[in-house]
């Protein structure tokens, strides 16, 4: 019987959780936070608490400790900075093979999104760690956590400062409204903001303002290179649609495009289509919704 192993530091492993419970067998959450989390769906959950000024990437050799019995089985974490070294870790110490970016997970194959989603491959394993969107929190309840005090390896947090705008979560977020070349100016985004705000929406971006305009923060970007995202709401606003981009959102449940080009390509994935100008439309538009 397969033991599926999910790998955290926050409770936004719905995704896997549900992957879990797809493959069959138990399933076990290791996680490595300040407090005990509440997960849904599965048989156990360990929890490491985490030292005051620690990072959670310290308890990568814990972690690996923790699963050391799990000969082949399946983990499964979520792709983020702490869950991506326990992964390297967990990996080198059971010599199983890694796996980024599955799109769905079985007991022994994973289909994998590569060249930005337009090739899907099937893999086969017998035991691997893979790495893929974790999704929102479960429901509130689940097992008692088992605590597993144990010491990190040296590194401590000396100091933080806080980041201009709060770190995203758009792996998480159902509703995402993003924002591309099509604003002139970074103050010009306070109007998608004014969207997001009156649809509780996260925003995120196209490349272009994070890495070139630096209006945005990285982990705001979606793409192939940047996030993957399926929220069940993304606006595209001002931007044009490039494979690029789209593999980044392509499986969100419904996309509405803002552009004043009617032949940009990404009104052939939207479901919703305005030819328009964002300064005009997406201030109509939130009006419409406050
Ligand atoms: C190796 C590589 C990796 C990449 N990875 C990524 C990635 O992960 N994510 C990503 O996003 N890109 C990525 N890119 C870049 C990608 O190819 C595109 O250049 C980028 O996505 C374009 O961003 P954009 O749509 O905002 O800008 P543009 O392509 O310039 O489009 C701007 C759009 O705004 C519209 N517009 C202009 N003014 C208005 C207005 N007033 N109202 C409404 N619409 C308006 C225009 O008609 C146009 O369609 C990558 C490129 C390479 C080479």
């Amino acid at each position: 019987m397969t033991n599926t192993w999910i790998l955290t530091t926050d409770e936004s492993i719905g995704a896997l959780v549900e992957t879990a419970a797809s493959i069959g067998g138990t399933s076990t959450v290791v996680a490595v936070a300040p407090s005990a989390p509440s997960v849904t769906g599965v048989d156990r959950i360990i929890h490491v608490p985490v030292a005051e000024n620690t990072p959670a990437e310290a308890y990568a050799g814990v972690v690996a400790g923790l699963l050391a019995d799990a000969g082949s089985d399946v983990v499964l974490t979520a792709n983020r900075p702490a869950e991506r070294a326990f992964a390297g870790a967990v990996a080198a110490a059971l010599a199983l093979p890694i796996i980024v970016g599955a799109t769905s997970v079985g007991a022994d194959t994973a289909e994998v999104a590569r060249y930005g989603g337009l090739t899907n491959e099937t893999v086969e394993f017998n035991g691997a760690v893979l790495v893929l969107d974790g999704g929102a929190a479960t429901q509130a309840g689940g097992p008692a956590p088992e605590t597993h005090e144990a010491a990190p390896m040296g590194a401590t947090v000396v100091s933080a400062q806080p980041a201009s705008s709060g770190p995203a979560n758009l792996a998480a977020a159902r509703r995402i409204v993003s924002c591309g070349r099509g604003f002139k100016s970074e103050e010009d985004l306070a109007i998608a903001r004014s969207l997001a705000d009156a649809l509780g929406a996260e925003t995120a971006c196209s490349r272009p303002l994070a890495e070139g305009t630096a209006w945005m923060t990285k982990d705001r970007y979606i793409g192939v290179s940047g996030m993957r995202v399926s929220p069940d709401l993304y606006i595209a606003l001002g931007i044009s649609g490039q494979v690029q981009h789209t593999s980044g959102m392509a499986g969100s449940k419904i996309v509405v495009a803002v552009n004043t080009d009617a032949n940009a390509p990404i009104f052939r994935i939207a479901d919703y289509g305005i030819v328009g100008d964002i300064y005009e439309v997406v201030p109509a538009l939130a009006a419409a919704l406050a």
